[in-house]
This record gives C-alpha cells, structure tokens and sequence, in this order.
C-alpha cells in the first residue's frame, strides 16, 4: 500500500473573513467548501483548495473568532510548501504578495512568506510529472497559479522517534536522517522534520492542527490495522462525508490522519458551485437557521476581483 502525498492540511484562523481574503483573494484559491466544525457548529471549517477540491491542494482552517495567535513547537507542523511552474511564477508572486503588503524572502526557487496570522508557507519551483492541481482567479495567469503542495516541515527534537513508523509502517522513503518522501501512483510530498525550538508549541490562529496523508479509497480501512498493528492510538475510521478519516498522534507528536481520495466536495453540491453555500452534514441540517443567524458573512473576492 502506498499513500498518495498530502491529501490537505488543517489549520487554525482566529479571523474567517480575513482567512478568506487571503487564501482567496491573494493566493487565489477556491473556496471549495464552506462548513461547519461537527463538533462546534456555530463555528467554521472552510476549505480551500484547486479548482476541482482535489486531494493534494486542500488546506483547511477551523475558526475560533478572535483566537489568540499560537506559535509553533515540536511536534507540529511548522510550513507549508506549494508547487509553482517557473521563476517568472515567483517574480509574479514577489510582486503580488508585495502590493497584498505580505514580506516575502527569495531564496533561488524558493518564496517565503507567511499568512496574516503568522502562519508559514513558501512557494517552490519544482520539476515534477504530478498533475499541477490549479484554481481559476481572474487576476492570476495559469501559468503562475499555485499547483498543490510540495511538502511539509514539521518541528521534533528527534526526528529518530518518528523513522520507523513513517519507514516500516507509512512506507515512506527516506531521503536523509530528518527528510522523507511519500508517493503513490498519481502524486507525492515530501516531509521534513527540522529542530524544534525550545520554547514549546502554543495551539492557537496561525498554527496547523494537523496534516492528512491521501489513501485510495480501497485501502483506506487496511490503513487502520495497519497503523494500529504499528502500535499507534489510532481512532476509529470516522465518516466525515466528503472523506473518510482515521487519526493518530505519531511519535513525534504531530497529528497525522489518514484520508480517503473520496468521494470529494462534488458528494453534496454541484462542482460549479462548491462553497458558494453554507454545506451543512445531513444530521446539523435542522440547524441551519440558527447557524446561518451566527455565523460572520464571508467576502467572496473571486468576484469581487471580476467586477473590477
Ligand atoms: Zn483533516
């Protein structure tokens, strides 16, 4: 069994209409669902990702309003790498970000930068065979559009602890003493562990909750007696509708979950229209007035940015 990269990566935003105008509005992402967290419905859980909400581009934020901002320590993810196509895609980046007043530092094919709550993402040219997943915004050339992630960096003060499972268990392929490669037949990432600082992780906007790894949907529950034969705290295989989920803490404390490749965001609206409404899970549907009432309305800058 082989898994297929990142599926999506989930994060924490103290500011949901903010979060919007800048994974939309600035990085030009879509807005592929808009729901709630099923724990908390009176609070979001947006997604963002390719045109078609593709495992692979999917970074996600749950919304604590006004939450204050985390800092990230070991045993958690720490920055996000996407694919872009070429160095011009980074000039035009550089100079996006820059009139968006986001810093950014070029390092050769590299564009750091981080989100408005701190959080850190850099920009890589990368050569690869792996279908450039890409959204549509209409100040943003094809060509410069993001591609899906490249990989993740995450903190341990031992990356050693994490080696068997993410070799043994997660056949990952190691590249060196803290850096790993995970591919499948459509797609890969890579994941790296970099020293933690010593100050410890603070959870909080800005910081990432955890990170999902892609299983065809046949291998999804082998995956589970997998993880648990491996001696993980695994969970149960939970049903969250637009995929399946299983999560476990891996030794270096970063929360990994394992997530099917479908059925995707298509499952409840048309594809044309995804995020557009509030999507609610049939069991919260009864609910939808009260959460309509209180959740803060979203700006939509894609079309904002087409009727300028
Ligand atoms: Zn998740």
């Amino acid at each position: 069994m082989k898994l297929e990269g990142i599926h999506h990566i989930t994060a924490i935003t103290g500011d949901a209409p903010q979060n919007v105008r800048f994974y939309v509005g600035t990085l030009g992402l879509r807005l592929v669902k808009k729901s709630v967290n099923q724990d908390v419905p009176n609070i979001y859980h947006l997604f963002y990702a390719d045109e078609e909400g593709g495992a692979g581009s999917d970074i996600t934020f749950f919304e604590y309003p006004g939450a204050s901002k985390g800092r990230a320590g070991a045993g958690m993810v720490h920055r996000i790498v996407w694919r872009v196509g070429s160095e011009e895609s980074l000039d035009f980046w550089t100079t996006r970000l820059a009139e968006a007043g986001v810093a950014t530092e070029r390092d050769g094919g590299s564009l750091r930068f981080s989100d408005p709550e701190g959080l850190d993402l850099e920009l890589r040219v990368v050569e690869t065979t792996d279908e450039p997943l890409m959204a549509k915004h209409p100040e943003i050339p094809e060509a410069h559009a993001l591609q899906g992630f490249d990989g993740a960096y995450a903190y341990t003060d031992d990356p050693a602890k994490s080696a068997p499972l993410l070799e043994s268990t997660m056949n990952f392929e190691r590249e060196s003493d803290s850096s790993w490669t995970v591919r499948g037949e459509q797609r890969g990432s890579f994941f790296v562990y970099d020293e933690a600082p010593d100050a410890p992780g603070i959870e909080g906007a800005g910081t990432v909750h955890h990170i999902a790894w892609s299983s065809p949907m046949e291998d999804h529950s082998p995956w589970r007696d997998r993880v648990a034969a491996a001696g993980m705290h695994v969970t149960p295989v939970i049903d969250r509708f637009y995929f399946k989920s299983i999560y476990f803490r891996e030794p270096s404390g970063v929360l990994f979950e394992i997530a099917s490749m479908g059925p995707g965001f298509a499952v409840d609206e048309p594809l044309e229209h995804l995020g557009e409404k509030i999507a609610l899970p049939p069991n919260f549907e009864h609910l939808r007035d009260q959460v309509e009432k209180e959740l803060t309305p979203l700006p939509d800058p894609r079309a904002e940015a087409r009727a300028t």
